[in-house]
């Protein structure tokens, strides 16, 4: 079995991020890099699953501008075989990198893709749902479990009525939750094993894939300031203040 996972390179989750004074998006000059959290986990499950003798080969694919090459390098180190970088000068928006992972998936054809359920930077949980329409493959988004059947996929998703299992057939595409897994660091050995690991590179434009944008960001805002909060002495003030001031019980 052939899994290939997404990467995508992101602001880093820690890092407190800043409007540009023109509002026209956020500051990344500068400005710490990472993989998107989800999609570490999305590696890890596909380290483990190998690991367990249920794949062969995992391939990390990502689209975006030379740096991004970087998520493909820590997917390497922590186990992946080999990488595709799909270069893209700018944004790129949900639709056109699941176009470009449809052209990616005929071209290798794996049984599984794996992607993180969202990413941090623009939160549009859309790509797994639109790579699986337009290749016609069953999806099981934010997964938590996964097990491998022979010719299925057992999922277990979080929802807000608690937990729901579903089995998909394979070849199918699975969105991954944080609580999946626990994902390893990458050692130092490994880090420089990765090195040696080849990294197809690859042009978007030569796929055919139109890769303009669709949606005009108008503005972008900071969200208002939190007031500052205030001491109550007892829970008698604090009760008669949640009664007559917020009007909440
Ligand atoms: P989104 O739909 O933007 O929330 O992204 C969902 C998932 O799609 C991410 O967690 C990644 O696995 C994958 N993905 C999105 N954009 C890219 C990209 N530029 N390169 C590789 N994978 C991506």
């Amino acid at each position: 079995m052939k899994i290939l996972v997404a990467v995508k390179r992101v602001i880093d989750y820690n890092v407190q991020i800043r409007v540009k004074e023109d509002g026209t998006g956020v500051v990344t000059d500068n400005v710490k890099m990472s993989t998107n959290p989800p999609d570490d986990n999305a590696v890890e499950e596909a380290v483990k699953i190998k690991e367990a003798g249920k794949a062969k080969e995992i391939v990390a694919v990502t689209v975006g501008e030379d740096k991004a090459q970087e998520t493909v390098r820590k997917a390497l180190a922590v186990g992946a075989d080999r990488g595709i970088h799909v270069k893209v000068e700018g944004t790129i928006e949900p639709l056109a990198v699941s176009k470009v992972l449809q052209k990616i998936v005929d071209k290798e054809k794996p049984d599984l893709v794996f992607m993180g359920k969202q990413a941090i930077d623009d939160d549009c949980n859309q790509t797994g749902q639109m790579l699986a329409a337009l290749l016609n493959w069953p999806q099981a988004t934010f997964a938590s479990k996964i097990e491998v059947k022979d010719k299925s996929l057992e999922v277990t998703r979080e929802v807000d009525e608690g937990l729901e299992t579903i089995e998909v057939n394979i070849p199918a595409i699975v969105t991954c939750d944080l609580r999946l897994n626990e994902p390893r660091y990458a050692s130092l050995p490994n880090i420089m094993k990765a090195k040696k690991k080849p990294i197809e590179q690859i042009n978007a434009s030569d796929l055919g894939v139109d890769t303009g944008q669709r949606i005009q960001q108008i503005k972008v805002e900071e969200p208002p300031k939190r007031k500052a909060g205030i001491k109550v002495a007892n829970v008698e003030e604090l009760v008669q203040k949640l009664k007559n001031e917020a009007k909440v019980i």
